[in-house]
């Protein structure tokens, strides 16, 4: 079915339903002591058929939603397939742009949910979920996909980093008959789905079924190889016709407060990390994160499951400053975490770590005043006259990370142009200042999210094939990543046509 002929059909077919059904379908969580009990809970519970065919069909097909979706999926028509009961069309159309629906559907920030017509109607159609309950009917996506085998078309592409950046851009270009090589540091592919985002979250079976569809299409993979220490950037630049990075943010920045050298002190990632790959950290009972965004939330909840007594997220700014929001998903986090028993201290300085015997045993801080400053954000200011203190035998700083670009060598460094702020420059095309090299994902984009992560690399997808000259060669253009759908539903860009 033509991409045009899905929408219209859909408008039609829509606007008669949601006269019936106004009210979301509710989602249903698992209990918070269930769910704090393991790591293989997940909080949310799937739809039943009936529950995800019914939530399907209240969408009314505006597709308004794909304006705000970074990878601009086509969210009517894969809405409107749920509604008529067709999974395997649901997951065919995410697949048009994105090659993970069941990780997306489970971890994606949706902020198409928070510009859905209908969220003064009964609530915005769960779109996400409804990713999710299309993507969990199939454990091989092989059966529905009939993805094109294409004979290699003599072209080879070196993609650095095994998150999501670097596996999209790996599975569009490997379909069209490039040869991809996957380099990985770790011993494993999935970047921060993998050692970042917790298994309640996001479970290994998951990813093992997405992460193994791509890998199956025939990338060779070359994982515990970093590039700058096992392999040389500049052979790589040499043997290949092109090369991506997608090496993501993985340098720890911690916040150097008195204190931190005693044992007990340790960065989120590199904590979320140990326990992604099934190390079980003694915690102790009282644990206090610092930090506000994702990584905050899934330091605490994951302390939980570790068997903390007593979790608290100190954080500098107001509960409205948090990275993330205001959005649906950064309220859904916070509500979860409180469930689970999380405590958030907002405005608050840690300003020393008191250690005995060498280990953490306690955080001082100040409570902070808001200061307005001009017309800029708010500022938080310590009241320095009130000593606070909380027990903790653990502090996790979950306070940012930063690209580390120490694989490249000095020439390349050199030449590769960064923003002030350390991300890497692009252009329409996805490539960097150095012919040839691509690049995308948290090392190159301000959201830090899967779905810009994956927008960015179908941008170099494309950018690579022309690069490489290679364009009339593609036999298929739906098997293409379709960027900027957006435009086409929107009435701005209808009308300057
Ligand atoms: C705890 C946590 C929770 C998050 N939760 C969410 C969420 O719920 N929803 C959401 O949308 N986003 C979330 N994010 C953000 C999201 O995970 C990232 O935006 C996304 O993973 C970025 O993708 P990427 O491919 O650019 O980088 P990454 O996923 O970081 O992958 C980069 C990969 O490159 C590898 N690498 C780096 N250097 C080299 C080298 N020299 N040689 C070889 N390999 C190298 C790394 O080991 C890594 O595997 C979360 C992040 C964290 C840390
Ligand atoms: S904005 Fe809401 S109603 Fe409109 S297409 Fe998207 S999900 Fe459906």
């Amino acid at each position: 079915m033509s991409r045009i002929k899905r929408y219209n059909e859909f408008s039609n077919s829509g606007l008669a339903v949601i006269l019936l059904n106004f009210e979301r379908m509710k989602i249903t969580h698992e209990s918070p002591e269930k769910r704090v009990s393991s790591f293989t809970v997940e909080p949310l519970r799937e739809y039943t058929d009936q529950e995800g065919s019914v939530e399907a069909s209240r969408c009314i097909g505006c597709n308004i939603c794909t304006q705000s979706c970074p990878a601009s999926l086509d969210i009517g028509g894969y809405i409107r397939s749920t509604a008529a009961g067709d999974p395997a069309e649901t997951v065919r159309i995410v697949f048009e742009n994105l090659p993970f629906p069941a990780i997306i559907g489970r971890v994606c920030t949706h902020l198409c949910e928070d510009i859905c017509v209908l969220n003064d109607t009964g609530g915005p159609i769960a779109i996400r979920h409804l990713k999710r309950f299309a993507a969990d009917k199939f454990d091989d996506y092989g059966t529905i996909l009939n993805v094109p085998r294409r004979k290699f078309i003599g072209k080879s592409v070196a993609v650095i980093g095994g998150g999501p950046a670097g596996l999209t851009a790996a599975y569009y270009l490997a379909i069209q008959g490039v040869s991809v090589t996957l380099f990985e540091t770790m011993p494993e592919l999935g970047g921060f789905m993998k050692s970042g985002i917790p298994r309640y979250r996001l479970p290994q079976d998951v990813l093992d079924k997405e992460i193994g569809f791509i890998t199956g299409l025939g990338v060779e993979v070359k994982t515990s190889t970093r590039v700058g220490t096992d392999v040389k950037f500049s052979d790589l630049m040499r043997e290949y016709d092109a090369v991506f990075i997608g090496v993501g943010n993985h340098k720890a920045r911690m916040t150097g407060t008195p204190g931190s050298d005693a044992k007990g002190i340790v960065h989120a990632t590199e904590f979320l990390q140990r326990v992604s790959y099934g190390e079980k950290i003694n915690v102790g009972k009282n644990v206090v994160v610092i930090g506000g965004g994702f990584t905050a939330n899934d330091a605490s909840r994951t302390c939980l499951r570790l068997g903390a007594k007593k979790v608290y997220i100190m954080y500098r700014r107001r509960a409205i400053d948090r990275p993330g929001y205001p959005s649906s998903n950064a309220e859904e986090e916070m509500e979860e975490a409180i469930e689970e028993s999380v405590e958030y201290l907002w405005e608050v300085t840690p300003f020393e770590y008191v250690s005995q015997d060498g280990k953490v045993s306690s955080v001082r801080y100040w409570q902070n005043e808001m200061v307005m400053e001009g017309r800029g954000r708010a500022k938080p200011v310590p009241k320095k006259e009130k000593v606070l203190e909380l027990p903790a035998d653990m502090v996790i700083e979950a306070t940012g990370q930063e690209t580390d670009f120490s694989f490249l060598e000095e020439e390349y460094l050199r030449q590769l142009r960064l923003t002030p702020q350390g991300h890497v420059i692009v252009d329409e095309n996805g490539m960097t200042s150095i012919k040839g090299l691509f690049s995308g994902g948290d090392s190159t984009n301000i959201n830090r999210d899967l779905i810009t992560a994956v927008r960015d690399a179908d941008t170099a997808v494309l950018g690579i094939l022309n690069y490489l000259n290679v364009m009339d060669q593609i036999a298929d253009e739906r098997w293409l990543p379709f960027l900027d759908r957006w435009k086409k539903y929107s009435p701005t860009a209808a009308i300057k046509s």
